[in-house]
Order: C-alpha cells, then structure tokens, then sequence
C-alpha cells in the first residue's frame, strides 16, 4: 500500500526523535482496499507534550484523549499517543484514556480487524488481529469477544453496520450474534452519537444499507419511541443528493413533518438541519408545478434555495418520474433569478412611504401585495408599475379591506 507523504514526514520524524509511530486505523484499511482515505490517523508512542514539541504548527484538538492534530500545509494529520480505552459511559469518548507503550494495546482496543491494522514505511502492515484476511473474506468482526466489546460501546453495533454498508460487507455470524443480543443497550449511548453514525450511514454512498438495522434488530433502539421511525423510508435516501437534511428528509417523509421534527429533535439535532428537512418534509405533497408561475408560487412558498432539493424529494417520494425531474429543474433554472423574496422587489418601503403609503404595518402588507403580484407576473417588476400598483391597490381599496 502507498502511505501518504506528509503521514510518512510525520512518522519519520517522531521515529528520529526516538519514539515509535504507525500510520493505524481506517486510513490503513481504505488504503489496503485501494480507496483513497479521508484522512491519515497517527498513533505513536509519544506523549502528546512530545509530538507538540516536533512539529511547529500543532493543534489541541483532543488533547484529553492523547490527540495533537499537526497541520502539514493545509492538511491535518491526528496523531495520537498510543492508549488503552477507560470504560465508554453516555459520552462521544471514552471516559478516561490511559497511555500504553504497547502498539498492540493501541490496536486491542479498536473496534473491529479491519480497522486495527497499523503501517510503517519501513516495517510494512502490522496486523496482530487478522485484519487483512477479514479485508479479503470481506467480513465486520469484533476484535476479541464481540460481546465484550459491544457492552464496552454499544455505538461500535451501530458502526459494525455502517462499515459493512459502506464496503458491502457481511458481518460475522458472533458479532451478528452479540449485535442482535444486545440491541438494546444502544439506549445507552448517547443519541449525539447516535446521530453522528446515523448521519455518516444516510450521507454516504449506499445509505439504502441503513436498512441492515433492522436484520440486527437495532433499529428499534436508536430514539426511545421507535414507533415514529416505523415508516421510515430506507430507499428514498439514496434518490437525492448527499446532503444531510435532505437526506433525512427522505428517510422520514412517510411519516409527516411531525414526526420528522420529533425524531431529530430526539437525535439532538442542531435547529438548522431540523428547520431544513421539517420545511421540506411539510412541502413534499405540495402541487408539482407545471408551468413557470406555479414554478414561481413553489418558490414563494418553500424559498428558493429550498426548491431544487424539494425536487429531489418529488423524484425520490416516486412523485415523479426521472423525466418529470429533469423538466421541473429546468422550469427551477429558468425562474431561479426571477424576484421572488421582498428584497428582490424594485421598490422598498422608504418608496412605498415617498408614494403616500402611511408609515407602519400598512407598508408591510402593501410590500405583501406587490411581492405576490410579481411572483404572478416578473415584469411588473419596475418601480413605475409597482408604485402604480401599490397606489392602486391601498387608495382604491377601503382600509378595512385591507386587514
Ligand atoms: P471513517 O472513514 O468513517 O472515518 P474510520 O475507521 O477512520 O472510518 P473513525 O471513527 O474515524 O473511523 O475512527 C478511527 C479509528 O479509531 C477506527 O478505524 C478504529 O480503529 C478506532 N475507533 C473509532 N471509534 C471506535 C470505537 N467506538 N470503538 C473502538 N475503536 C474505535
Ligand atoms: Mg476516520
């Protein structure tokens, strides 16, 4: 396998300084399997005092858990002091670390073979745990007893299926086993952990994969009321681009916005992404547009930036078909600069005052007015015709109309 340049420089450097360093962990498994990796993990005998005073530019980005992050470039590299696991309480990291001088302690306490292989330049692949052989017979097995380590950390069930999804391996038969037994101790992790490995699941590849939850039985613990997840959609997903809120807008349409907001809310997700996939989710039976007004009001509606992932939901809910799609996003193109939003309007309400427009909440609701007529017709959109039109509609219409 070919380890990156900078890994190696920083391997390199912390061996002369006479510590021990291994490129470990997913890095090495991506690598092996000819994929590209995210990002080169580090683990090494050095403390992280040590690594600090190696390299120049160096960020604490765990430091409680043995992590310095060593920026080479513009790239950051983890390097991590080699550790032992305290116990994993409800937290995202295990309560305590404790430094080891052993590499095999390191890869002990990794969850699965595949990813507890380490890489030097030098001394090639160590693979205390038959790692390789697992990359090869493409299987998600435990280091050491599986159910020993899910009870350690019941997320790693939750990971043994995103690994075996995204690879499109099959998991062991006695960590399948230990999985399905002990299913419901992922109540006890922490939904923000929860969260994180479901997202990774939704907004990778082969997100339909999520599906393998239910052949493990832990799709029944991953929020304490299952029941609003039973009418999830695991095929949706993989129709709209990977993009997090839409993709859990697909995976929870069927069971209406409600439920959505209730089920991420559940999985403490931040305000943003539940704002997001709750407006579309409330939009996804909204009227598909046939003509370029309509294409308008849908952008009234939902907001423009919100249109185009809509329309990947219409595709993805079978709403319409593949052909549909491409002429809703060519109706989405040609109306995308149209003036839609108050701000885009020719006037603003300093004109509407200027044109005898009383000050206060009348001049909102005229702005109301002339934002749907030119939603209706673009072209009024000139400060002439909307100064005409605004004159028009609050000087002819009696005041009590206007409420
Ligand atoms: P990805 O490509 O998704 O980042 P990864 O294997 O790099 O995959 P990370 O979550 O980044 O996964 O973790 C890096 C390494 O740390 C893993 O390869 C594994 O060795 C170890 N690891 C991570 N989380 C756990 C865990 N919960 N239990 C045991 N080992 C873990
Ligand atoms: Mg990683």
């Amino acid at each position: 396998m070919r380890l990156d340049d900078n890994a190696e420089k920083i391997i390199r450097r912390l061996e002369s300084a006479g510590f021990e360093a291994y490129a470990v962990g997913g890095c090495v498994r991506d690598a092996l399997m000819g994929i590209e990796p995210e990002d080169w993990d580090i683990t090494t005998s050095a403390r992280p005092e040590e690594v600090k005073l190696l390299f120049s530019h160096t960020f604490d980005t765990g430091i409680e858990h043995g992590t310095v992050t060593v920026l080479m470039g513009r790239a950051g590299y983890e390097v991590t002091t080699y550790r032992l696991d305290g116990k994993y309480s409800d937290h995202r990291r295990p309560d305590h670390v404790e430094y080891t001088a052993s590499l095999y302690e390191d890869v002990a306490r990794r969850d699965f073979t595949i990813n507890s292989m380490a890489y030097h330049p030098d001394r090639g692949l160590v693979d205390y745990f038959g790692g390789r052989r697992d990359l090869e017979k493409k299987v998600i097995r435990c280091v050491g007893d599986p159910e020993k380590r899910f009870n350690e950390d019941a997320l790693r069930m939750l990971r043994a299926v995103r690994f075996a999804g995204r690879l499109g391996f099959s998991i062991d038969p006695a960590t399948r086993e230990a999985a399905i037994k002990l299913a419901p101790t992922l109540l006890k992790v922490s939904r923000e952990r929860v969260q994180e490995e479901l997202t990774k699941m939704l907004t990778g590849s082969h997100p339909q994969k999520i599906s393998m939850l239910k052949d493990l039985n832990l799709f029944d613990y991953l929020i304490p009321h299952p029941e609003d997840l039973s009418l999830a959609d695991m095929e949706a997903p993989g129709k709209v681009e990977p993009v997090k809120a839409l993709r859990f807008a697909a995976f929870l349409y069927p069971g209406g916005p409600d439920k959505c907001r209730k089920v991420l809310k559940e999985l403490k997700f931040d305000n943003d992404t539940i704002k997001a996939a709750v407006l579309w989710t409330t939009h996804i039976n909204d009227p598909i547009p046939e003509d370029e007004a309509a294409m308008r009001r849908l952008m009234l509606a939902v907001g423009k930036e919100a249109v185009p992932g809509l329309i990947q939901l219409f595709y993805a809910a079978g709403r319409v078909g593949s052909g549909q799609k491409a002429k809703l996003d060519g109706l989405y193109r040609s109306q995308k600069d149209a003036p839609i939003a108050v701000i885009e309007l020719a006037v603003d309400g300093d004109d509407l005052i200027g044109a005898g427009i009383p000050k206060g909440k009348e001049v909102g609701r005229v702005l109301a007015y002339l934002q749907q007529k030119v939603v209706e017709d673009p072209a009024l959109n000139t400060k002439e015709r909307l100064i005409g039109a605004a004159k028009d509609h609050f000087f002819s219409a009696p005041l009590s109309d206007m409420v």
